[in-house]
């Protein structure tokens, strides 16, 4: 009888073990125990794996610069969203535009809203100045024209390859003009392309590229995949800002008709040329 009961005990034991052996390896393909750290790695301008948050962000993103309301980058929106996920993009984006200026507000502002104050990225503050000086830039395009398709540093999928977009995918029309950010001067333009249609093997497609010295550094703004002889500019000339250059197109690496709106600084290094300008102007 007794080793009845303990043959019993036994298989239920084992039962029990392996029940608990597939209900954890059932857990962790779920990511019950919340393994996935990545949410966490937000840089300045870079929101670490965030190809998860793309359909969430570029619609609201895109609506907000097609109605010139200004830009709030991904970073911020996803640090708030990372504290409450009840709150949704549009809010967060919404809460976070300073309505006047037309740009982000600083964080501290934003924490002083009711919602956010209890949240812990409001106890430790320590953010660059997001100031009016530091937007040279005029549009480089009418953004009322314009669907935003990619995001600074979106990774995404393009042609089956993963890619890390370091510039703004602007869709808009064939022959759409593209304006000067700044009075600068024409490094590069380059219109090899005679036919509008795409080349999987190629980059940038027709592109200009001009520089911008404004007061507080150099940058090198890229405007790829343009129309086929639309450049009103040469190698060497000044332009002013507001002045169109050339047209819209999708000559190069392109899906489809769209401003490629790139910025470098001196050392090649790109930066979010969204966030350079100023939507007063
Ligand atoms: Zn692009």
């Amino acid at each position: 009888m007794n080793k009845v009961v303990a043959i019993g005990a036994g298989i239920g034991g084992a039962c029990i073990c392996i029940f608990f052996v597939i209900l954890t390896a059932c857990l962790s393909v779920l990511n019950f125990f919340n393994t996935d750290t990545t949410n966490s790695d937000i840089e300045d301008e870079y929101v670490k794996n965030n190809s998860k948050y793309s359909n969430l962000y570029l619609p609201v993103v895109s609506k907000n610069i097609k109605n010139n309301d200004g830009y709030v980058t991904l970073s911020r929106i996803v640090k708030l969203y990372n504290e409450n996920t009840s709150f949704s993009f549009a809010e967060i984006y919404s809460d976070n535009l300073d309505k006047i200026n037309k740009q982000m507000k600083p964080l501290d502002e934003v924490c002083d809203m009711k919602k956010y104050n209890n949240i812990s990225l409001c106890n430790n503050i320590n953010e660059q100045d997001n100031n009016l000086s530091s937007k040279p830039f005029s549009k480089p395009i009418d953004f009322s024209k314009v669907t935003v398709t990619s995001y600074f540093m979106q990774e995404r999928i393009v042609y089956g390859k993963s890619d890390v977009h370091g510039a703004w995918d602007l869709a808009a029309s064939n022959g759409t003009p593209v304006y000067a950010v700044c009075d600068g001067i024409i490094e590069v333009s380059s219109f090899k392309y005679l036919s509008n249609s795409i080349d999987k093997n190629g980059g940038y497609g027709n592109y200009i590229k001009l520089r911008c010295d404004v007061p507080s550094a150099t940058y090198y703004v890229i405007y790829g995949h343009l129309y086929p002889n639309s450049s009103k500019v040469k190698k060497g000339m000044n332009v002013s800002q507001g002045k169109q250059i050339a047209s819209v197109g999708t000559t190069g690496y392109s899906t489809g008709p769209h401003l490629h709106f790139e910025v470098q600084t001196n050392d090649k290094k790109k930066v979010d040329g969204m966030n350079l300008i100023n939507f007063n102007t």
